[in-house]
């Protein structure tokens, strides 16, 4: 990878250096101030909760975050809690820098003011780093895994002597992603510890107290349901959750990544996304705390390369993958997907009415944490989207607001690209569709369901099989020429009861399954 090794993480000239930063509250770690003294403008914005219906919990972190930062910052933080961002400004902005921002509404508010725009902090490449990687490539694929091999490479992560990789592969994916054991939970089966919870103090207190009374008085409203806190919201939380994910479960994050477990909604994740997202730790700091793990003896390996790849592999690839594609990425439809979203998907299933239990399991697990790890996200919730042809801006939105780490840059990419295959391709090779078969490898869902996963029609036909097959042959032109479909359509071809399965899906209509 080209560029300056530290760019993104760059300290600026001393002009910078005595100006106020702005923070927004995704930028909340040290890394993101130029000394550990320089003033501090914090805003905390009530409309964006007033314009977008957010999950509850979702509100809670980022204020609980942002309240707890300038509670730290004390007299070195201006802080204001206004109605928009602009009430939040002094009236001579000139004063100000502030590392640019995530989304491209930020950066065009920015850019409409006069503050100084830094580049941007908290990834593992910066943007012109991932321009260099990506004209490199000229014109092919922009591959996630040439990616990631770049980034270990240009930062040393698991490599040893001139560069190779540790243990000789760069991938250890065939050792991990193990269908999960035959035991309620990974603590049964493994002996895992739970992962590291917050303990809430009087700023949550005071954040709650504030949520009810928006919701109460002041026509405010949320998705989902009100709990404890669960995730970091301070540098030092953050610190503390790290240590405990890599010391007691990073071991068993490679092998149970991609399993579900009804009973053990967090399995062996490092519940992390949240505090990265708020920018209280930098990722490469957390890649290498992950490779200390490994050399300590306290993860494997397979597991340990697994997770330094979603941290900076993925994560860095789906930022830039934003910027890279622009701002009407969002837009991209390909396969011209125009349902509107039903209520109990939309709602997250209020009134329990759905009777799949994959669903109603990934459904709950949001209306009840605004969290559910990677494959109910893509394999349940995407997956579902994908086969009855959801609106692709809709289920972006949807994700954005029911998701505690979710964030513009990190969902349009997610669900656009990889989710949805809105962006015919440009992202993935093929389509995340799978039938109920996968969902019954990879979970312990299917014995307990009402659908019969093997069974695509009559009353007990999987929705997903049954929907599988459906989603096949109205893009049946759109896939015919991808060899990486061609075995799904060679099986299709031999249902005797093809016909019948679609006419079932036709007329499945909008009711929960
Ligand atoms: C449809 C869909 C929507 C998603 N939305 C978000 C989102 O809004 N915010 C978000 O941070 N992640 C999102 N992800 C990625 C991933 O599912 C979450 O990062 C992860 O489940 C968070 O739990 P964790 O911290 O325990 O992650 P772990 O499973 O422990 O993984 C470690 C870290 O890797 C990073 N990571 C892994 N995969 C991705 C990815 N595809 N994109 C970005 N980061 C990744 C995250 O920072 C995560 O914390 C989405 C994935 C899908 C398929
Ligand atoms: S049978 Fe089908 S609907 Fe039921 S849990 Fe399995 S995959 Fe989901």
């Amino acid at each position: 990878m080209g560029g300056d090794k530290n760019a993104g993480q760059k300290r600026s000239s001393s002009k910078q250096a005595e100006a106020r930063r702005w923070l927004f509250a995704d930028q909340l770690g040290p890394h993101y101030l130029d000394s550990p003294d320089q003033p501090v403008l914090l805003i905390e914005s009530q409309q964006v909760f007033r314009r977008r219906r957010f999950h509850r919990r979702k509100a809670h972190l980022v204020l609980s975050a942002l309240r707890h930062r300038a509670a730290e910052l004390g007299d070195q933080a201006t802080f204001q809690q206004t109605r928009t961002y602009r009430e939040g400004l002094p009236p001579d902005t000139s004063g100000l820098s502030v590392c640019a921002p995530t989304t491209y509404a930020a950066r065009r508010l920015i850019g409409s003011l006069d503050v100084e725009m830094l580049p941007s902090r908290g990834y593992a490449v910066d943007e012109a780093q991932f321009a260099d990687w990506a004209e490199r490539r000229g014109g092919r694929k922009l591959l996630m895994e040439d990616f990631y091999r770049d980034v270990r490479k240009h930062h040393r992560l698991l490599l040893e002597g001139d560069g190779e990789p540790v243990g000789g592969r760069w991938n250890y994916d065939q050792d991990n992603r193990e269908p999960p054991p035959k035991a309620p939970t990974l603590a049964q089966a493994r002996g895992l510890d739970a992962p590291w919870w917050p303990e809430e103090d009087e700023i949550d207190e005071q954040v709650r107290a504030d949520l009810d009374r928006w919701e109460r008085d002041e026509g405010i409203q949320f998705l989902g349901e009100d709990g404890p806190r669960r995730f970091a919201v301070t540098r030092d939380e953050a610190l503390k959750a790290l240590e405990s994910f890599v010391t007691t479960r990073l071991h068993d994050f490679g092998p149970y990544e991609d399993a579900i477990l009804t009973d053990d909604r967090w399995m062996a994740h490092s519940l992390l996304s949240v505090p990265l997202n708020l920018g209280l730790l930098h990722p490469v700091e957390v890649a290498q705390r992950a490779e200390r793990a490994y050399h300590e003896g306290d993860a494997g390996l397979a597991s340990t390369e697994g997770f330094v790849r979603q941290v900076v592999g993925w994560r860095d690839y789906v930022w830039h993958v934003y910027w890279h594609f622009g701002d009407d990425y969002r837009r991209r439809n390909h396969l011209k997907a125009r349902r509107k979203l039903p209520k109990w998907f939309a709602e997250l299933d209020p009134d329990g009415e759905v009777g799949a239990k994959c669903l109603s399991s990934a459904l709950a697990s949001v209306r009840e944490d605004g969290w559910a790890h990677h494959i109910p996200r893509l394999m349940v919730l995407g997956n579902w989207a994908l086969q009855q042809g959801y609106d692709p801006v809709a289920v972006t939105d949807w994700f954005h607001r029911a998701f505690v780490d979710g964030y513009d840059w990190v969902m349009v990419p997610n669900v656009v690209g990889m989710a949805l295959h809105a962006d015919g391709g440009a992202m993935m090779t093929k389509p995340y569709a799978a039938g109920g078969a996968y969902i019954n490898r990879m979970s312990d869902h299917c014995g307990g369901c009402r659908y019969n996963p093997k069974k695509r029609l009559g009353p007990d036909a999987c929705p997903f099989t049954a929907g599988y097959w459906a989603f096949l042959d109205r893009n049946r032109e759109e896939f015919a020429n991808n060899h990486r479909m061609s075995r799904s359509y060679a099986g299709m071809g031999r249902l005797n009861d093809l016909e019948a399965v679609l006419e079932q899906e036709r007329h499945r209509g909008a009711s929960a399954p």
